[in-house]
């Protein structure tokens, strides 16, 4: 399979150099030339697999050029065999034909170890093969930067290191980053906000001759393709869980940089019955106001009570973009370009159809906490922020009783237990058993000033060659 840019200028590539390769030469997002489709039959002779199972033949199409089919299996395997739970996504039922799939059973407690755990382990057998060695930078406000550590932690050709605003991430976060043990896994505490951390890891993209040409940076964020691909499989696995693909399923997701709702609309167009997939956002609601409104634009970052959704835009919107585009990527290029500078629209039968694929809704802090609150009350069941704004805009965008809707959880609730708190409830979020002495556990971390200088010295004299 070949993958393409979604401006329409780099080159294609295959899946290795996608996997190593974050943001195109031409600044677009890597999408596959053409999707596998896969028959209503086919799909009804997958029920009864396993996850690992499951997962190989949802994503086997994507990465046969490079890998053999038994050393993806087996890749698949061990990570899915990390799950603290044999059905690795199940599905909790909320209400009559209303269901949440805990994606939070993983070692972080939130839905990115789906892809996290796998990318390090693709990354590690490609450069295996290729006898090279990568330098992952990012810069992390919190989940993406615990799940990437994990994923990468017995990565044996990857050094990591994440930076983080120093005293401002919570410290179930930290922990979770810091406690994890390993010579390649490097925590950088920077004296300064997470906008400052981001800045760095850019810069240092952009000019990699700190590490004097003797490694390569590479990077994990959500616009990689190998995360997209790891998170269709579990559409297909609460549909099938469900009586799918003999009756169509509705999805919400709570959606930040719109890389997980957009693995959903994968699924549908490779053969998955999907009737509704709903955008749910909180008050950074970038992508319900243009669902709504056809104007895309930019407003202030707001701090709210689900952090992992703060954004001002969706960086992986821009894939949709292409597809509502006719996959022109000039006109991308140019929505883009002129989006950077001011609010755009896009033609009226593209947004129509763009209506058509997906429902959005917005949902405030106090209506997160009451939803906390409320299904609390009803069920004994806690729900984490992320995951009461998908339960909230599920019920009010749903169009259809008959058909199951499934929110997807994205975070174990005592991730954060300030939102819990500000719901009222007197209970406490307690971590799985598995975690429960983190507080114990020893952490590793250092603290630099909020200088690039002083970041790239670090990293150049800390990689495992250097
Ligand atoms: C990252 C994250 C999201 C947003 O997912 P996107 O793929 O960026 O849309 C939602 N909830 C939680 C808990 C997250 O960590």
């Amino acid at each position: 399979m070949r993958y393409i840019s979604t401006r329409g200028e780099a080159p294609a590539l295959g899946f290795e150099d996608v996997l190593l390769t974050g943001l195109a030469t031409d600044g677009g997002l890597y999408v596959p030339e053409s999707l596998p489709h896969f028959s209503v039959e086919e799909i009804r002779s997958w029920r009864g697999l396993s996850y690992a199972e499951l997962a190989y033949k949802v994503m086997y199409p994507f990465v046969e050029d490079a890998i053999p089919a038994d050393d993806f299996r087996k890749m698949l395997n061990e990570t899915y065999s990390v799950f603290s739970h044999q059905a690795v996504a199940p599905l909790v039922q909320l209400d009559t034909n209303e269901w949440v799939m805990e994606l939070f059973r993983g070692p972080t407690l939130a839905f990115k170890d789906f892809a996290l755990q796998l990318l390090g382990r693709l990354l590690d057998y490609v450069l295996e093969k290729r006898k090279q060695h990568v330098v992952i930078m990012g810069a992390t406000s919190g989940d993406t930067g615990s799940a990437a550590i994990e994923g990468c932690r017995r990565c044996e050709h990857v050094d990591i290191f994440i930076l983080h605003p120093y005293q401002r991430v919570s410290e179930v976060q930290r922990r979770q980053m810091t406690t994890v043990q390993g010579d390649n896994i490097h925590n950088i505490a920077v004296k300064g906000n997470f906008d400052d951390c981001q800045r760095m890891v850019k810069e240092s993209f952009g000019n990699q001759s700190f590490l004097g040409g003797k490694t390569q940076l590479a990077a994990v964020n959500s616009i990689n393709w190998a995360r997209i691909m790891a998170q269709i499989v579990y559409y297909f696995q609460a549909s099938l869980a469900l009586g799918g693909p003999d009756r169509s399923m509705a999805f919400s997701v709570p959606t930040g940089n719109f890389g997980d709702i957009f693995a959903g609309y994968l699924a549908k167009k490779m053969g998955l019955p999907i009737s509704q997939l709903v955008i749910a956002t909180n008050r950074n609601d970038i992508l319900h106001r243009f669902m709504s409104g056809n104007k895309y634009e930019q407003h202030q970052l707001e701090h709210t009570l689900s952090p992992s959704m703060d954004i001002m835009v969706s960086s992986n919107f821009e894939r949709l973009l292409f597809d509502l585009h006719g996959r022109d990527g000039a006109a991308v290029k140019d929505l883009l370009e002129r989006a950077a500078k001011g609010p755009v629209s896009i033609e009226d039968y593209r947004w129509k159809h763009a209506r058509k694929l997906f429902d959005s809704d917005a949902v405030d802090d106090k209506t997160t906490c009451d939803t906390i609150r409320d299904i609390y009350e009803k069920n004994e069941y806690l729900l984490d922020p992320h995951t009461a704004i998908g339960v909230r805009a599920a019920r009010n965008c749903r169009r259809d009783g008959t058909v199951p809707m499934i929110t997807l959880g994205t975070a174990h609730p005592a991730k954060f237990p300030d939102a819990i708190a500000e719901s009222g409830l007197v209970v406490k979020p307690q971590l799985p058993a598995h975690m429960a002495d983190l507080f114990e556990r020893e952490e590793r971390y250092t603290v630099l000033d909020n200088s690039v200088s002083e970041v790239q010295g670090f990293i150049a004299k800390h990689w495992k060659n250097a």
